[in-house]
Order: structure tokens, then sequence, then C-alpha cells
């Protein structure tokens, strides 16, 4: 029986247990108390490695990484956990794709549409295979109705955000995923923001790739994910040689291992997918929808008080847990500096978006982001203070 009880939601993570208000969940998740137990226990009682070794704590902790696996690959709707690889976040994920696969695919004048709405980094890693390659990258709005326009026999890959990181926009991903295969090109989704506010299924909105920072999903740092269909990883290159990423070996050549190995070279980051097994485990028991709902009414509440201070511009969407404003002629990041002094983490600046930024006509603004582990108190206490950052500023 699933249930969201916010303050009983809140109690698991102990970050909360002082006076200090965390309104920066966008950058970095808090971690609940059972990804910390079970991090701690794998360092203090259970240390072992991973695939290579026989003895039994060795062995359960490779049987913790398979079903880490399958839980990733039931959270996103994969068809097989062999299409979920291990990374080192989002970043490294898209950076997999774009050089073990568009960069083997991509001929000179072919065309990479990205959304302009992407953090750098689903931009950079485009960009430089680009420039490897001879391809281009066109700027897209993001917006549906442009999209079919853009598109031609040229287009080869279509890479958007589930959730822009700056306005918390959800693009329709249905939609766009059906325009792009009309062209038979392949869709890539960047999930950062997306995984741990809404439900995905990769299968039903058939996404090619999907990437996923786990320290924004209340997990570790250091460790991502990257799905992809299985007919599109097994034709990618490897790109990391080393440890268990082979079947043989000699000074001659190699054989490759299976999906999803054979793209996991080296002693993978353990404590991290065994404390992030602990959170998919932990968050079965809660209800995802209510914690969603719980969520959009408190940044509805925000927004309305926000909404009481002259000269406020938001870029953010409505009902979204991310929310972006600038005040007045006051800069964003005195805001910051005066809100940190009475222990309130937000997030300032350009948001690692420069190109939305400047669409935006801003070089940087204030983002507060909300989880379902905020609350009322939360968002007085920040009004509070905001308020009193802004008498002394203006
Ligand atoms: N995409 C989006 C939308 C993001 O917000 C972020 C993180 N700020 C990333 C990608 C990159 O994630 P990471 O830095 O964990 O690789």
């Amino acid at each position: 029986n699933k249930h969201f009880l916010p303050e009983l939601f809140r109690e698991n993570y102990p970050a909360l247990n002082h006076e200090s208000v965390y309104l920066d969940s966008a950058a970095t998740a808090l971690k609940p108390q059972a990804m910390i137990d079970a991090t701690l226990a794998y360092y203090a009682q259970n240390t072992a490695t991973t695939k290579r070794s026989l003895y039994q704590d060795a062995l359960q902790v490779t049987a913790t990484i398979d079903k880490a696996r399958q839980n990733v690959a039931d959270l996103i709707g994969a068809n097989s956990s062999a299409e979920i690889i291990w990374t080192r976040g989002a970043t490294e994920s898209i950076n997999l794709i774009t050089q073990s696969y568009a960069r083997l695919l991509l001929q000179p004048n072919d065309e990479i549409i990205v959304s302009e709405l992407e953090h750098h980094s689903n931009l950079l890693p485009w960009l430089i295979v680009a420039k490897q390659t001879g391809a281009k990258v066109v700027k897209w709005s993001s917006d549906v109705n442009e999209l079919s326009s853009l598109m031609s026999a040229k287009t080869k890959i279509v890479a958007i955000t589930q959730m822009s990181n700056v306005t918390g926009f959800c693009p329709d991903l249905a939609t766009i995923s059906n325009i792009v295969h009309q062209y038979d090109a392949v869709l890539v989704v960047d999930g950062a923001q997306g995984v741990v506010h809404h439900a995905i299924n990769v299968n039903l909105l058939d996404i090619d790739f999907y990437a996923f920072s786990t320290h924004k999903l209340y997990g570790p740092t250091g460790l991502g994910v990257l799905y992809g269909k299985k007919a599109l990883l097994e034709q990618m290159s490897v790109w990391h040689g080393g440890g268990k990423m082979l079947k043989s070996a000699s000074f001659d050549d190699f054989i490759q291992e299976d999906l999803p190995y054979k793209f996991e070279a080296g002693t993978p980051n353990i404590a991290g997918i065994v404390g992030f097994n602990a959170v998919l485990e932990w968050l079965k028991s809660w209800d995802n929808k209510q914690a969603e709902n719980y969520t959009k009414q408190l940044a509805c509440y925000a927004k309305s008080q926000l909404n009481q201070f002259a000269d406020i511009q938001f870029y953010s969407v409505d009902d979204s847990p991310i929310i972006t404003f600038n005040i007045n002629n006051i800069h964003h990041n005195d805001i910051a500096i005066l809100l940190s002094e009475q222990n309130i983490a937000i997030r300032t600046g350009e948001l690692c978006a420069q190109p939305l930024m400047n669409k935006l006509g801003c070089h940087g603004a204030v983002r507060v982001s909300l989880m379902p582990y905020n609350n009322q108190q939360d968002m007085d206490k920040f009004i509070l203070e905001l308020k009193s950052a802004i008498e002394i500023l203006v």
C-alpha cells in the first residue's frame, strides 16, 4: 500500500534536521537515511569487489548490482536490464552516446537537432561530435510545431531534455518521439532533471537513449545511467578499454563482452550502486504521483508568495518545482549571498545553460528548486529572508 505523507518522507532526510533551508535540489538532491545506511554498511562491513571474486561479500555485491540494474529498468520502463549502462553521470552518459554512437553514424552535413533549453551537458557533446564528423548542430526552440519544419532526411538525431533545469518546462515527448521517428532519426532524452519528478516510460514513449544522474534522484554523486535500445547499444563501439569489458584478449585483438558490460570497463562505483539500489528499494513504498502533486502545490504556494514582490520576473513555467526569477535590477548573486547568511541554500547564475539564458535576455537568475521533502516552513522562511535581502539591496 503506497502512500505519501510529507512529514514522514521528510524525516528520512537527516540533512534536514537543522535550521538550514535547502532549495538547491535541482543541483543535487539530499540523501535519505536508507541510502546512507546502505553505503555505510558497504564501506564499514561488506566491502568487496564485483564480478571478479568468489567470496560471500563479493557475490552479494554482484547480486545487488544486478538488482539495481533491474530496478532502474523497472523505474524507466526498459525492456531489459541489459539496456542499462552504469556511467559517472548524465554528462558521461551523453558523451557515451555522442562518441560511441553518433561519431560512427554522422556524415558531413548530417544534422543533429538540439533544443535551446539544453543544459551544457546536452549541447557540448553534440558540438564536439559535430566538429569531429562535419555534421551540423541545428538549434530548435523545443516547440513541437517547429520541429516538423526542421526535420529532413539529413536529420539523424534529436536531443531534448525531459525537464529544463532553468524553466522547468517539460516538452511533449510523445509527440516529439512520433515526429522524430517519422524521419527515422534517433531521440535522445536528457532525464537529469525530470527523472525525480515525473514518471517516465522509455518503451511507451519510444525513446532511443535516456540519460540521468543518480545524485539528482536522492542517490550518490559520481554515478549515472545510460539507457539505450538494445539494437542501438549493440551496434555501438566500445569506448573505455579495461577489465571486464571483454570476453578474451591477446596482444593481437580482443572480443568484447555482451551488453551491458562492454561499456563498463574497470571497477564500477560499487558503493554508489549499492547506495542507489537502497534508494530505489526505499522509493517503492512511496506514492510518486502523490509526491509530485504535493511538490506542485508547494511550488504554487511559493510562487504566489513571490508574486508579492514588485518587479519580479519569472523565467520558469507555472506549477514547476523549479522556480527561476530576477527581481528589479538586483544582482542574483547578491541575493544568494544574503540568503546564505541565513542558512538558505539556493542556486544563482547561468545555470549551465548560457544559450537559454541569452534567449531569456538575462545573464543569470535566482533558482529555487523544490522536492517532496521541502515544506511550507521552508518556503515561509525563504520568503521572509528574501524580503529582508531585497530591503537591503534596493
Ligand atoms: N542535464 C540537466 C537538465 C541538468 O540539470 C544537469 C545537472 N545540472 C545535467 C544534465 C548534468 O548532470 P551531471 O552534472 O550530474 O552529469
